[in-house]
C-alpha cells in the first residue's frame, strides 16, 4: 500500500589506493568510483523520492569534502536524463570515496537545506566531515531539549540528523586529544533510542558506517579488493555488479570503519542485546529483490501468499473451483504475495490494476487531495475484472482512504461482482516511532475495529469489509510473520502489529499516543511530551 513511507535510504563508496584497481572501476578509474553511487542510489530510490545528495572525497581539490545534495529524485539531482550536465557533475564530484542519501520528508519537503548529507566544514580536516542518516530516533525530543539546554546550540531545521550533527560537532571540539571515529560514534550513540542507519565521511578520508544496535534499519555492504560498498539495500550492491554471495549484512550495532592507509575494519559501537528488525522491511518496504540479513524479500512475500491461500482454504468463503475466480495484485508490492497464492490455489492471478508509474512525487496530502490522488494512481481493467469475482491481495491497510478509492473503482470501473480483500500482514494498530511515517494511532483505520490488542474476529473484519465497500475481508494473523521470513519472533520488530516495542523509548511514546487518542495532537507534540515526562 502507498501509503506508508520510509524516511530515507543510505549508500557509500570506497576505493582505497594502493591496492590494486577494482574490475568495477569505469574507464576512469579508481579517483572517480563515486560515478557510481548515483547508480546505487537509484536503486534505492524506493526509500525516498523527495531529495537526493552525495559527499565526495578527492584530496587533490582544495575543498577536500564536495556535496551536491537538492530536493528531486536522483536523476533529477544528478541530471541522469541529460548527459552532458551529468558528466560535468560526475566531473566535478568525483572522488576515490562517497556517500549518498535519498530522502522521504514528513517536513520540509520542497527545502534543500534538509536534503543530506549534512556537510560541516571546519578548518581541521579532523573535524571536516559530511554525514547522512536513515532513521528515526525515538528519543529525539530529550536530545534537542539537551542539546538546546546549554544555550551555546541553535538548531535552524529540526530534524533528528541535525541534532547528531551538533552532537558530534560536540565532541570532536571537546575532546583532548585525537578521537578516533569509532570513539566519536560510541560516544554519540550512547545517547541515542531508536532505528538508524548511517554514513559519514572525513576531509582526512575515513570513512564509517553504521547500523543501529537492534538491527531494525537494514544496512548492506561487500568488501572485494581494495573495494567497498555499502547501501541500505542489497540490490543496490547487487547492480554494481557483485554476486549475491558476497554481500553481507552489516551486524547490529556494529560498523565498518574504513581507514585509507589501514584498510578497513569492523567494529562494535553500542551493545546489541537481540536484533528487532523491522518487519515491514520484508513486506513492503524493501526492493522485492534485496535479501536483507539473509532472508530475502521475494521468498518472505512469497511465503505470505501461502499463508494466505492456506487461510483461505480454511475459510472457504469464496468458491475457489468456480472460473469467474480471480487474483488480482494491487501493485507492484503485492505482486509476490497474489502469485505465489494463485499458484497454490490453481487460479487465476491478473494484472486488473494497473499502477501509473507516472504519477509523479509522493507527498503527505490530508483529506481530498488524498482521494483524489488514490483515484489517479491505479486504473482498473474492465477486460480483466468484468463480471469477476476478485480476490484483492493487498500487503497492509494504513488508512481507509485508498482501499476505499480503489474499490469504489473496481466495482464501477473494473465492473467486478464481488470484491474480496485479502491483507497480507496483520492489522497496523500502532504507531512507528522509528522513521515510517505514521506516528498517530488516530491516522490508522485497524485500531478502530480491531483495537489495540489487533485481535481478529470474522465480525470485526466484516464490519471493516462492509464500510470499506468489499463483500469480505481477511488479515493474516501476527504469528504468520515471522514464518514468512524465517526468523524467530523475537528476532522482529513488529511495534506496529504488537504495540510491543523493542525500545523503552518506543514503549514510552506508544503509552503517551494511546493517551493522546481522539485528542487531535500531532505527532511531533507525542515527542515533545516524552521529553516533558523524562525530565520529571
Ligand atoms: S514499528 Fe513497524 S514499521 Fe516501525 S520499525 Fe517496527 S515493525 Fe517497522
Amino acid at each position: 500500500m502507498s501509503e506508508l513511507h520510509h524516511e530515507c535510504g543510505v549508500a557509500a563508496i570506497y576505493h582505497l589506493s594502493g591496492r590494486g584497481r577494482s574490475p568495477m572501476c569505469g574507464e576512469e578509474g579508481p579517483r572517480q568510483i563515486s560515478r557510481l553511487l548515483p547508480r546505487m542510489l537509484l536503486d534505492i530510490q524506493n526509500r525516498g523520492q523527495l531529495a537526493a545528495g552525495m559527499t565526495t572525497l578527492n584530496t587533490e581539490r582544495p575543498d577536500l569534502l564536495r556535496t551536491r545534495r537538492d530536493v528531486g529524485t536522483v536523476t533529477e539531482v544528478f541530471r541522469l536524463n541529460h548527459r552532458a550536465k551529468a558528466e560535468s557533475l560526475m566531473k566535478s564530484l568525483a572522488g576515490r570515496a562517497a556517500i549518498g542519501h535519498v530522502r522521504y520528508a514528513t517536513c520540509g519537503q520542497d527545502d534543500r537545506s534538509y536534503a543530506q548529507p549534512f556537510e560541516r566544514k571546519h578548518i581541521h580536516k579532523r573535524k571536516w566531515f559530511s554525514f547522512c542518516f536513515n532513521g528515526q530516533l525515538a528519543n529525539y525530543g530529550v536530545l534537542k531539549e539537551r542539546l538546546l539546554a546549554d544555550g551555546d546550540h541553535h538548531l535552524s531545521l529540526d530534524t533528528d540528523t541535525e541534532i547528531i550533527l551538533h552532537e558530534i560537532g560536540r565532541i570532536l571540539s571537546e575532546a583532548p586529544g585525537r578521537i578516533e571515529w569509532i570513539d566519536v560514534l560510541r560516544q554519540v550513540a550512547a545517547g541515542f533510542d531508536g532505528a538508524y542507519s548511517l554514513a559519514l565521511l572525513s576531509a582526512e578520508g575515513e570513512m564509517i558506517v553504521a547500523r543501529d544496535p537492534l538491527g531494525i534499519k537494514p544496512m548492506c555492504y561487500v568488501h572485494e579488493g581494495p573495494l567497498f560498498a555499502a547501501a541500505s539495500e542489497s540490490v543496490a550492491l547487487l547492480n554494481l555488479g557483485f554476486e549475491s554471495s558476497q554481500i553481507k549484512s552489516l551486524a547490529p550495532g556494529h560498523a565498518i570503519v574504513i581507514h585509507p592507509k589501514k584498510g578497513l575494519e569492523i567494529l562494535q559501537f553500542a551493545k546489541s542485546p537481540k536484533p528487532a528488525h523491522c518487519f515491514f522491511e520484508w513486506i513492503y518496504f524493501a526492493n522485492v529483490a534485496s535479501t536483507l540479513d539473509d532472508r530475502s524479500v521475494y521468498l518472505s512475500r512469497t511465503r505470505l501468499g501461502e499463508e494466505l491461500a492456506k487461510a483461505e482454504r480454511e475459510m472457504g468463503r469464496v468458491p475457489l473451483d468456480d472460473p469467474d475466480t480471480i487474483i488480482v495484485p494491487v501493485p507492484d508490492t503485492s505482486k509476490a504475495a497474489a502469485d505465489a497464492m494463485a499458484y497454490e490455489l490453481s487460479i487465476p492471478c491478473r494484472e486488473g490494476l494497473i499502477r501509473n508509474r507516472y504519477a509523479g512525487r509522493t507527498f503527505i496530502e490530508g483529506g481530498r487531495a488524498r482521494k483524489a490522488k488514490a483515484a489517479t494512481k491505479y486504473t482498473p481493467l474492465r477486460e480483466v475484472m468484468e463480471g469477476k469475482r476478485v480476490i484483492l491481495v493487498e500487503d497492509s491497510i494504513v488508512r481507509s482512504t485508498t482501499m476505499n478509492v480503489l474499490l469504489d473503482r473496481i466495482r464501477e470501473v473494473g465492473g467486478a461482482k464481488e470484491i474480496h480483500v485479502r491483507v497480507a500482514c496483520p492489522p497496523i494498530i500502532a504507531p512507528c516511532f522509528y522513521g515510517i511515517d505514521m506516528s498517530t494511532i488516530d491516522q490508522l483505520i485497524a485500531p478502530k475495529y480491531f483495537g489495540v490488542t489487533g485481535e481478529l474476529t470474522e465480525s470485526s473484519q466484516q464490519k471493516l469489509a462492509d464500510d470499506l465497500g468489499a463483500d469480505t475481508l481477511s488479515y493474516l494473523p501476527v504469528e504468520a510473520i515471522a514464518r514468512a521470513i524465517g526468523l524467530p519472533a523475537e528476532h522482529l520488530c513488529r511495534a506496529c502489529v504488537t504495540g510491543e516495542y523493542p525500545t523503552d523509548c518506543g514503549q514510552h511514546l506508544y503509552q503517551i499516543a494511546l493517551d493522546n487518542r481522539g485528542s487531535k495532537q500531532d505527532s511531533q507534540r507525542t515527542y515533545e511530551q516524552l521529553a516533558a515526562a523524562l525530565q520529571k
